[in-house]
């Protein structure tokens, strides 16, 4: 055989397209070129199938060998497309036989590695998006791929997954001569990442409360302050007041971070991302030519944490708003757009003026009013408007004689049960409830009905910020067990609105 075909998969955002892996290998003057829109990872790629199939003992071909990648007008850019140009030249030059002489089957073969210059196999980024596209494609698929990859690929239910550390292993396969094991599935990460206990948080009763109530209805929360109250700790505990994540929920977020790290387990926990305010756009939110996740994306199903909201680029928090709505985002490129997956949690948490001391007891502002003014307006109206929960913290007693807060592992089984309660009457969080669910399911009695009209007159609010503490009113209603949203819950939902605190 002078030709062989393999199947691998190119990765453009979450999509893992098939694409077809032919060398041809034939006489004429020693040649080796990569055709198919190779990228520059693709093109070194001949090096390295070179020196591993000298380093595993078998001859590189003296002939002309073209390998193609096709389709041609898919972006390619990955090593993983190593093994299956290696394979398919030891194939072409016949020095891979099956037990009885003849070529090897590869139907339903899809192989996904970088070589080594030694023959080892690297384990392929985008394992599991690579895994739930072929699964989805070919049931009758086999996919071979380093370990731990090859762990995190067999987690997808019925796709048989086989592991190989090197390209002598493969070869041994395809020849009859020792089958490769199938892969263990990743086990799931276990309690030991889960985030520090909220009862290390002294004091700040109230932004205790904001955070329990944004775990239960999955809200955004903007925490306001001087330094050293307990923003960032607080955020960092958000967490541990919610739930592990469901074995959907983990293999999505497994999913999307497979894309920039390679996995060992699979996430048991929501993730926690806390970005640098100095992070571009596109880091935020998704980019570059091959498409990869921002933070947004990579705090799927977790918290995204920004502190020092008003020092981030102006452009880069607008971009959040369409993603704190819809729950994805759209990363547009000259070779196809492509969507990843953003239902995070936002808490962010800003000083209250550049220097930090604006309101403080014993410190002393010198910042000037315009500039202050600057700074808030950093952050535009739209989308403060978008979060959920306003909480302002001030500067509490002497820290020893503040009581210690109550531990997390007391407050998770309310948030659960508030979260149960949301998911069996509407299938989604309150946070997430359009307007006409949010109607039905937050219906208010007398006496609420005629606080929110008194409210909404007073503070003439929009539409939007009527519902944003209608939900947090259900949500309120949902940790006290109500079925009925009452004029105690609507009242506690307008303290968290940014007309009540220094935060707007
Ligand atoms: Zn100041």
């Amino acid at each position: 055989m002078s030709l062989a075909v393999l199947a691998s998969r190119a990765v453009f955002g979450l999509q893992a397209r098939q694409v077809q892996v032919e060398v041809h290998v034939g006489s004429g003057l020693p040649a080796f070129s990569l055709v198919g829109l190779p990228g520059v990872g693709v093109r070194e790629s001949r090096e390295r199938v070179r020196s591993a199939i000298l380093s595993c003992g078998f001859d590189f071909p003296a002939g002309r060998i073209t390998a193609n990648l096709a389709p041609a007008d898919l972006p390619k850019d990955s090593g993983r497309f190593d093994l299956p140009i290696a394979l398919g030249v030891l194939l072409a030059s016949g020095q891979v036989a099956d037990g009885q002489g003849g070529s090897p089957d590869v139907r339903h073969y899809v192989l996904a590695g970088e070589l080594s210059l030694t023959g080892a196999l690297v384990p392929a980024d985008s394992a599991l998006a690579i895994a739930l596209a072929v699964a989805q494609d070919d049931p009758q698929a086999i996919l071979v791929m380093a370990p731990p990859a090859a762990g995190i690929a067999a987690l997808v239910p019925g796709l048989r997954v086989l592991a190989a550390g090197s390209l002598d292993e493969v070869v041994a396969h395809f020849a009859g001569h020792s089958p490769l094991p199938c892969a263990m599935p990743a086990p799931l990460q276990d309690e030991v990442d889960r985030a520090p206990c909220l009862g290390d948080v002294r004091g700040q009763a109230l932004a205790r409360r904001a955070l329990e109530i944004a775990a239960a209805g999955g809200h955004s929360l903007l925490m306001s302050g001087p330094p050293g109250v307990g923003k960032s700790m607080l955020a960092q505990r958000l967490p541990g007041l919610l739930p592990p994540l469901t074995q959907r929920e983990a293999l999505e977020v497994a999913a999307v971070q497979g894309l920039v790290q390679p996995l060992r387990a699979l996430p048991g926990t929501p993730p926690f991302r806390a970005p640098h305010h100095g992070a571009s756009r596109s880091a935020l939110v998704g980019g570059g030519a091959y498409p990869r996740p921002g933070e947004i994306s990579l705090a799927h199903h977790g918290v995204l944490f920004l502190d020092e909201l008003p020092e981030f680029e102006r452009r880069a928090l607008e971009a959040l708003r369409e993603p704190l709505e819809t729950g994805q985002v759209t990363v547009a490129r000259a070779a196809g757009s492509c969507h990843f997956p953003a239902r995070f949690q936002l808490v962010a948490a800003m000083n209250p003026c550049p220097c930090g001391w604006l309101g403080h007891p014993r410190q002393v502002c010198r910042c000037p009013q315009e500039r202050v003014a600057r700074y808030r307006s950093q952050v535009s109206g739209p989308l403060l408007d978008r979060i959920d929960l306003h909480v302002a913290l001030s500067v509490e007693g002497a820290w020893h004689k503040t009581p210690m807060g109550e531990p997390s592992a007391q407050i998770r089984p309310r948030v659960t049960a508030a979260r149960a309660r949301q998911l069996g009457r509407q299938g989604c969080l309150n946070a997430h409830l359009d307007a006409p669910a949010l109607a039905r399911h937050a219906d208010l009695d007398v006496a609420g009905q005629a606080l929110l009209a008194r409210t909404v007159e007073a503070w003439g609010w929009s539409a939007r910020a009527t519902q944003r503490v209608l939900r947090v009113a259900r949500t309120l209603a949902d940790l006290q067990g109500e079925s009925r949203v009452g004029v105690a819950a609507l009242a506690q939902a307008i303290q968290f609105r940014p007309d009540a605190g220094p935060a707007s």
